[in-house]
């Protein structure tokens, strides 16, 4: 991670400098959180492969666009814009390393500066950042049971990535954090596990790979679906959608995050009990050695990597 920004960002159809991708405090975007977003990453290749390639951008556009529509949001760019603006972004930015890419849909100001009219004046902005590995990647994070419960999607429709949303995940995280802990998990309603602030979570217990389903309050994760596919290709394992209690935390095998952010990032401890042995677990280890080679187009599903290409190369 670092503080310095990079030079450009992306704002309304143009490539512009960092500084100048700015919206007016009043827009319902700034204002309310009122809008959607999108994390992408653009990954370096593997050895002998010096392009940088996008992960499953159609996936996280297409889950862009069933944001947009909950929220009753149109904007003015298609799906290839946005991925041809990704690209450039990447691009003008120079860089040789892995990036997060967040695409974000807002909300503008809207008529007579009510901020709960509806507006159909929206905006797109994109901004990338380079994103290491940390050291957790392989001996794992502490994580507490939040005090906070997730959204209820009666309240807030929690399958969609609205910025708002993300108010629940920040109480939980500094909460977290303030009670030395990495990562916490939330419940949700019922009492059962719903995930974690900006993650979904997948438990190993008894030969399988089990995560909260969607009506559990969880964000439907692109990166579980991409575990679903690796664990059964090369580990023969099933992942099963069912509710998970909290004992039960205490009880499987191994756990981790499982995020376009985190990728898989083993769970050792949860309030203070170890998972498993306390270390990094063998499907973990071996799921994140799969995912490594996915996210790096050195496995065998080009579909869900976009190289990034100078501008004249792009393929519409
Ligand atoms: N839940 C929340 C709240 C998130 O923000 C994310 C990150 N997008 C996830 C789960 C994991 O989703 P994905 O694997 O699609 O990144």
């Amino acid at each position: 991670m670092t503080d310095t920004p990079p030079p450009y960002a992306w704002l309304d159809g143009r490539v512009v400098p960092w500084d100048q991708c700015v919206l007016h405090a009043r827009s319902q975007g700034a204002f309310w959180g009122a809008n959607v977003f999108e994390g992408i990453r653009v990954y370096a290749g593997g050895p002998g492969d010096d392009r940088l390639h996008a992960f499953r951008v159609a996936d996280h556009l297409a889950r862009l666009r069933q944001s947009m529509k909950a929220l009753h949001m149109e904007i003015e760019h298609t799906d290839a814009e946005l991925a041809q603006a990704c690209n450039d972004l990447v691009l003008a930015n120079g860089y040789g390393t892995d990036v997060h890419v967040c695409v974000v849909a807002y909300f503008g100001m809207g008529p007579h500066f009510d901020p709960l009219a509806h507006t159909t004046e929206t905006g797109v902005h994109i901004t990338s950042t380079p994103v290491g590995r940390s050291a957790a990647h392989e001996q794992g994070v502490a994580a507490s049971v939040s005090s906070w419960r997730r959204i209820s999607s009666d309240a807030m429709p929690t399958r969609i990535k609205a910025g708002a949303n993300y108010h629940n995940s920040r109480l939980a995280q500094h909460e977290a954090v303030r009670n030395g802990f990495d990562t916490t998990l939330l419940l949700n309603g019922r009492g059962t596990v719903s995930e974690a602030p900006g993650s979904c979570v997948v438990m190993v217990r008894e030969d399988r790979l089990v995560t909260p389903p969607g009506t559990s309050g969880v964000l439907e994760g692109i990166t579980v679906a991409t575990v679903k596919e690796l664990a059964a290709e090369h580990l023969g394992l099933p992942l099963e959608r069912r509710e998970i209690d909290r004992a039960e935390l205490h009880a499987c095998d191994e756990l981790f995050l499982c995020g376009t952010m985190s990728e898989l990032l083993p769970i050792t401890s949860v309030d203070r009990l170890p998972v498993g042995d306390g270390k990094r677990g063998p499907v973990t280890a071996a799921l994140q050695g799969h995912y490594d080679d996915a996210v790096r187009a050195r496995a065998g599903r080009p579909q869900w990597c976009t190289p990034v290409l100078p501008a004249r190369e792009v393929v519409a």
